[in-house]
């Protein structure tokens, strides 16, 4: 194909409709033919990026190999089309005009007045192409956070305005609406619909393809309707029914000819179908499971849905390597102690602890730790849930009293979790993380080779805070082993139990690296695990 497609996927009406869910299955459609696609979001907040954002605000940050902090939607786009994404799959209104503020203080407008157009937009448009040239991308897929209709967002919208006249049939508007039923008038809406798209045509865009959030099916004649008041074919107005998984989208979408369609509008001829008999069987097992096992993931953030997306999401594809269901059951650790964690944790069949920042809830984390290393339970330690480890281990096998990380308790005699001499010379809070993927040597013989069944893994990292070589002889000489290491650096990046079924911790977020072609290892393993703690039980 000569040139890249650009496919700009918008929302009306509501928030939380799913443009990450209908741009990564348009994703997993058209890299099922066999094309060459990304995906790119486009964040209208001023933060540069949502490594500050408190999860309350954002949900969970997801972080790429090359160690940006991103939207959550990144992660979905990843786990549907197993193809890695970046930095520059992540553009905020803070990163552009960041980058044009900086050009102007160097003078590079020459004595120009700087403005949003055409600026602002210049910025936007190149940042978008520069993607689809280094990625030599058949299609790229730009999802415009946001509403149509904020004021935030028009910067970008103006943006896809001036792509469309720029390359005419090479760009395909997707607009995502709501068509609310009214239980009162026993029907379907299309107001809200025809209003987000006069706004978005007020907007100067009109879109191809109206993909239609709905509770009930569309029949002819709304879609009749929706086509005639915003200026689509019939064929462009996708039925997008609530589904009981995110991964049934690209196969309701297929259902709709999604893919066709968008394929028509860029003149691409194909007579073949996406091969999507794996994800098929991946739905299948997902939905017929022989058996379910309890998982109890112990964090912050319980209330919130999003915080532990990629977490959540992992389980789902260990879950189904296991042709199992797993149920995960969030634990607010602020609550958990010694006098209710038998009550809290007893009917769990594994333990994952999250990660996090802060010391709200740690000392539950820790207590959770010690019921699950002493009850044989199978325990995931996931970066401050195996630093967590690290601690009650230090404070009730060692007997290190007050055993602590740095990062909650700047003068404990026992800093087993320390901040490295490197990250101490950084002040601030943005910049002063590990982050993205770093390699790591698994231990000849240690449990998590043969999980991995390699020695050389690479995973991605977020914290400032790591294990303290001092006292790694006695940790190991006790039974709690750092099996797998950052040879460079000289860092502890995994630490196992001896004796024990399962109970591994691990400094990075094994999380961020599992999709629905490739559940991670370590998930997969722990699921296991759990299963088998489930039938010892009986
Ligand atoms: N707060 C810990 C650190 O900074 C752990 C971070 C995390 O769990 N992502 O090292």
């Amino acid at each position: 194909m000569p040139k890249t497609k650009f496919i700009f996927v918008t929302g009306g009406v509501t928030s939380s409709l799913g443009k990450g869910i209908i741009s990564s299955s348009i994703a997993k459609l058209l890299v099922s033919r066999g094309f060459s696609v990304t995906i790119q979001k486009l964040d209208p907040y001023i933060n540069i990026d949502p490594g500050t954002l408190n999860p309350y605000e954002h949900g969970e940050c997801f972080v790429t190999d090359d160690g940006a902090e991103t939207d959550l939607d990144l992660g979905h786009y990843e786990r549907f089309t197993n193809v890695p994404t970046s930095q520059a799959n992540n553009i905020t209104t803070g990163v552009v005009y960041q980058s044009v503020i900086s050009k102007e203080r160097k003078g590079e407008f020459l004595g120009e007045t700087v403005q949003v157009i055409p600026h602002i937009t210049d910025e936007i448009k190149y940042r978008i192409k520069l993607l689809a040239n280094r990625e030599n991308l058949d299609f790229l897929i730009t999802e415009i956070g946001g509403t149509v209709g904020d004021i935030e967002s028009l910067p970008f919208i103006e943006a896809v305005r001036q792509m469309r006249w720029e390359l005419g049939n090479s760009c395909v508007v997707v607009h995502l609406t709501l068509v609310p039923f009214l239980a009162a008038a026993g029907e379907l809406k299309t107001k809200p619909t025809q209003h987000s798209v006069k706004l978005l045509q007020e907007q100067g865009v009109q879109p191809d393809i109206i993909v239609c959030r709905t509770e009930k099916n569309l029949n002819e004649g709304i879609r009749n309707k929706i086509a005639l008041f915003c200026n689509v074919s019939p064929s462009s107005v996708i039925e997008c029914i609530d589904a009981e998984s995110i991964y049934d989208v690209p196969i309701l979408m297929k259902k709709e000819n999604l893919d066709l369609e968008i394929l028509r509008k860029v003149d691409i001829k194909t007579d073949g179908e996406p091969d999507l008999d794996d994800w098929k069987r991946f739905l299948h097992t997902l939905k017929n499971p022989s058996r379910s096992v309890k998982v109890g993931l112990i964090g912050k953030y319980v209330e919130l849905k999003d915080a532990y997306k990629s977490i959540n999401e992992s389980f789902i594809h260990a879950g189904v390597a296991n042709a199992c269901n797993v149920e995960v059951r969030l634990i607010q650790s602020e609550y958990l102690d010694e006098s209710n964690v038998e009550e809290k944790l007893k009917d769990l069949d594994g333990i994952l602890v999250a990660p996090g920042f802060g010391e709200r809830g740690i000392e539950g984390k820790i207590t959770a730790i010690r019921y699950a290393r002493e009850k044989s339970i199978p325990f995931f330690g996931i970066c401050l849930g195996m630093q967590c480890a690290v601690i009650e281990f230090g404070r009730h096998v060692l007997g290190y009293k007050g055993a602590h990380s740095t990062e909650f308790d700047r003068v404990t005699p026992f800093p087993v979790i320390d901040m490295m001499e490197e990250q101490k010379k950084i002040s601030g809070l943005g910049g002063t993380m590990r982050l993205g993927a770093y390699p790591c040597y698994l231990q000849q013989g240690s449990q998590v080779e043969k999980i991995f069944g390699a020695q050389n893994i690479s995973e991605r990292h977020r914290h400032r805070y790591e294990f303290n070589n001092e006292y790694k002889e006695a940790y190991s000489n006790a039974g709690m082993m750092p099996v797998g290491l950052n040879v460079k650096d000289d860092l502890v990046e995994i630490i196992e139990l001896k004796n024990h079924p399962w109970f591994i911790g691990v400094q990075f977020h094994p999380e961020y690296r599992s999709t629905v072609a490739k559940p991670h290892p370590l998930f997969v393993s722990f699921v296991k695990a759990a299963v088998e703690h489930a039938t010892r039980k009986k």
